[in-house]
C-alpha cells in the first residue's frame, strides 16, 4: 500500500490521539505513516518506538508560513523531531500563534465577547492556539450557532476579530527542516486558490530556498488535477509526496492512507528511506 505521508493528532487539531491514530492505519492497512502535526512534533513523541512491526512511523511536522499574503503550508518529513532546528521553529511559531489569538481575543472583548485565554490554551488548544480552537470555544459559550459562523462574523479574514497571522518566513521555514535533517513538502497545492502560473512562480521561489518536493496528491482529487500537478512536479525536479490530510474519521475526502496512486512517472519522495 502506498504510505500516507500527511495526517493529524489531537496534538493539533485532529480528533484522535497518536495512539488512535496508529491503530486507524493499521487497521486501514498502512506500511508508512507521516505524523504531520501542525507546527508541533509533540504527537509523533508521545508514540515514537511504539509503533508495530508492519508500520513505518515518519516523524514529520506542518509549519505554516507566508507568501506575497497567501498563508502557504509546508510538510517537514523525516525531520530529526530533537534536532535544534526543529524545535527552534516549533517554539518560533507557538509564540506566533499565542501572540495572535491574545490579539483576536482583545478584539472580540472589544465586541463584549469575554474569552479566556487561559482556557482557551488549556482547553482547547493544547497550547498552541488557531483560529478554529477560537471558533470552538465561540460555539461552545453560544456565541456562535456553528464554526463556520464564528469565521463570517468574528474571525474570518477581513472581519471584526481577524488579525493576520506574523508566521515564520518560507525560507527559514525551509532551512529548519532540511538543517534537522528533513524534507521540505509542499502541502496540498491546490488549497491556495492558486492558479498554475502563480503556483509555477512560488514553486520557483520554494526550490530557490532549498524546497524538494510537493504533494502531487493531497486527499481525494480529480485525476486531471493530478496530472498537471505532476507535471508540474517533474518540470521543477521536485519528489513528489501524497497524504491524506487527515484529521478526524468520517471525512470522506481524507480517508487514511485513501489517496489515489502517485502517477507512475513521478518519483515518490520516499525512494531512498
Ligand atoms: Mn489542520
Ligand atoms: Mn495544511
Ligand atoms: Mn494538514
Amino acid at each position: 500500500m502506498q504510505p500516507d505521508l500527511h495526517s493529524h493528532t489531537t496534538a493539533s487539531d485532529g480528533t484522535l490521539s497518536p495512539a488512535e491514530l496508529l491503530s486507524a492505519a493499521v487497521e486501514a492497512g498502512l506500511t508508512t505513516l507521516a505524523i504531520t502535526d501542525h507546527d508541533t512534533t509533540a504527537g509523533w513523541e508521545q508514540v515514537a518506538g511504539t509503533a508495530p512491526d508492519t508500520l513505518q512511523l515518519i516523524p514529520g511536522i506542518e509549519l505554516s508560513t507566508d507568501w506575497n499574503g497567501i498563508g502557504i503550508h509546508i510538510v517537514g518529513l523525516n525531520i530529526d523531531p530533537a534536532h535544534k532546528a526543529i524545535q527552534r521553529a516549533v517554539s518560533l511559531q507557538a509564540e506566533a500563534r499565542r501572540q495572535r489569538a491574545g490579539q483576536m481575543l482583545d478584539k472580540l472583548r472589544k465586541r463584549r465577547i469575554d474569552l479566556s485565554m487561559d482556557e482557551l490554551l488549556s482547553d482547547y488548544a493544547e497550547n498552541l492556539p488557531g483560529r478554529v480552537h477560537i471558533a470552538r470555544m465561540l460555539l461552545d459559550k453560544g456565541h456562535v450557532k456553528n464554526i463556520q459562523q464564528a469565521f463570517t462574523k468574528y474571525i474570518g479574514a477581513g472581519k471584526s476579530a481577524y488579525v493576520s497571522s506574523n508566521w515564520m518566513e518560507l525560507a527559514d521555514v525551509i532551512k529548519c527542516i532540511n538543517d534537522s535533517g528533513g524534507v521540505a513538502v509542499l502541502a496540498h497545492p491546490l488549497k491556495y486558490s492558486m492558479t498554475f502560473t502563480k503556483l509555477s512562480r512560488f514553486l520557483d521561489d520554494f526550490v530557490a530556498a532549498g524546497g524538494q518536493a510537493m504533494e502531487v496528491i493531497s486527499g481525494a482529487q480529480n485525476k486531471d488535477s493530478t496530472l498537471r500537478l505532476a507535471r508540474l512536479c517533474k518540470e521543477k525536479q521536485l519528489l513528489a509526496s501524497c497524504g491524506s490530510d487527515f484529521h478526524q474519521p468520517g471525512q470522506v475526502w481524507a480517508r487514511l492512507g485513501g489517496t489515489a496512486l502517485l502517477p507512475d512517472d513521478c518519483t515518490p519522495v520516499w525512494t531512498g528511506w
